[in-house]
């Protein structure tokens, strides 16, 4: 009887601590917060396995807003951060939540370049705290490369310091905004695209590219600004959704009436939705009530959570007391045979330029290479979109042209991932030979 009776008593304990933990930690789906910071940006991406990745962290004295958020999803720890750029409204609060709120950052990563940032910039309090909180050890990411947040997801680097991905004869940006960090994101057949305040040179960059085709959601750049959004990108993006973080602002007025007005005649129109309204005139402007988080603007109640099923087939979009449910675009895809034909690791002439790799369909229906990568032991990827198209039965060859991954002259392994970050091949080999080709047998 005894014994029944404390066993009864740890199960009731039991109970009570598995109702205490908040239940999202154990939902299997990816959660994307756009946090109210009025005019700034900051972006909690929580992992169907409860990883964290924070973009951007709005401004000085904004981290117990980012910790309320984080409380609320059910985590206590930054695992990746990521500064897109370095201006205050992006990077101001960090400081605030790793010091104040004592939250750890266990990564974080930034464009690096900062021995040419102006005097204004490196002599504030914002940047120096910035700095000492995760600055000086942040890591310099580089278009190309990809942060490990999750194995069910890819996050790669599309941009940075305004130069993008296939770019053969870099040229860096010189205004702050175009020199952000973007990020594809994927999550099966989910593709967000997030770029800080980019605006339309390195966007117009990034469309020549095809480097961003037909994502689910696009947070929108530079909260909305007329600078921004340029056409080319956006009608590559074909955002179902976009979400603008803004503020009410009297100077920078966003976001922009005319961008407003060019995201509705977009064909088909997307969703907008706003974290705030905007309530100073001039040429600011707003969407539909029923589409903003937050109408009184002076509180922090404007959030927007997406949330993506663990199928990733709908995702949801939350704030207020409002949900609305939007499929998405490509479900994960079954029966695809594409394989790595051949490699060639070693040109004749650059290898940063003339690097191939083959690939072969072949199954019986065409299959779109659009958000396709082949990616080596170290992470590094190629970008497979501008092959198209591949026709059953075809092969398409591959040019490095200046992509981050180097087929390693003495041996490497290389993976082949569809745009759902499924594995569809894998090769190794050992050595190569100057202008010989290696074939797979695959
Ligand atoms: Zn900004």
């Amino acid at each position: 009887m005894q014994f029944k009776t404390r066993a009864l008593l740890e199960l009731s304990w039991l109970a009570i601590l598995l109702c205490s933990v908040p239940s999202p930690a154990f939902s299997q789906t990816l959660r994307i917060y756009q946090i109210d910071v009025e005019q700034g940006d900051a972006t909690l991406l929580v992992s169907p396995s409860g990883k964290t990745l924070l973009i951007d962290s709005g401004k000085n004295g904004h981290g117990s807003r980012l910790n309320a958020v984080m409380q609320q999803a059910g985590v206590d720890t930054i695992d990746f951060f990521v500064c897109t750029h370095y201006h205050e409204d992006h990077y101001g609060g960090i400081d605030d939540l790793v010091t104040i709120e004592g939250i750890p950052v266990m990564q974080a990563y930034d464009r690096g370049d900062k021995s040419f940032l102006p005097s204004s910039t490196t002599n504030s309090s914002t940047y120096q705290d910035y700095q000492s909180a995760v600055g000086e050890q942040a890591t310099h990411i580089m278009r190309g490369e990809s942060i490990p947040f999750d194995p069910e997801l890819s996050v790669v680097c599309i941009s940075s310091g305004g130069v993008v991905l296939e770019e053969v004869n870099p040229v860096t940006g010189v205004d702050e905004n175009d020199m952000s960090v973007s990020l594809l994101i994927q999550y099966k057949g989910f593709r967000y695209f997030i770029a800080g305040d980019i605006e339309a040179s390195t966007e117009q960059k990034i469309a020549d590219r095809d480097l961003a085709l037909d994502v689910d959601v696009h947070k929108s750049n530079h909260h909305g600004s007329h600078m921004s959004s340029s056409a080319d990108f956006m009608h590559d993006l074909k955002p179902s959704v976009i979400v603008i973080s803004n503020g009410n602002n009297s100077k920078y007025q966003h976001p922009r009436q005319s961008t407003l007005d060019f995201y509705a005649g977009m064909e088909p129109a997307p969703a907008v939705f706003q974290t705030n309204k905007y309530l100073k005139g001039g040429k600011g402007g707003n969407v539909d009530d029923e589409f903003i988080a937050d109408l009184e603007t002076t509180d922090t109640d404007g959030t927007i959570l997406i949330t993506v099923d663990d199928s990733a087939e709908n995702y949801t979009v939350t704030y207020r007391d409002k949900s609305k449910t939007f499929p998405v675009k490509t479900s994960t895809a079954s029966g695809i045979s594409v394989v790595i034909e051949s490699v060639l690791p070693n040109p004749v002439g650059l290898d940063a330029e003339l690097e191939e790799a083959t690939l072969r369909n072949t199954g019986t229906a065409e299959v779109s290479m659009v958000g396709w990568r082949l990616e080596d032991r170290s992470g590094r990827i190629w970008i497979l979109t501008s092959l198209g198209a591949l026709p059953a039965g075809q092969s398409a060859t591959i040019l490095r042209n200046g992509m981050a991954m180097n087929l390693n002259n003495s041996g490497d392994d290389v993976s082949l991932f569809d745009a759902s970050n499924q594995r569809q091949d894998q090769f190794s080999y050992a050595g190569s030979s100057e202008g010989s080709r290696i074939q797979t047998g695959h």
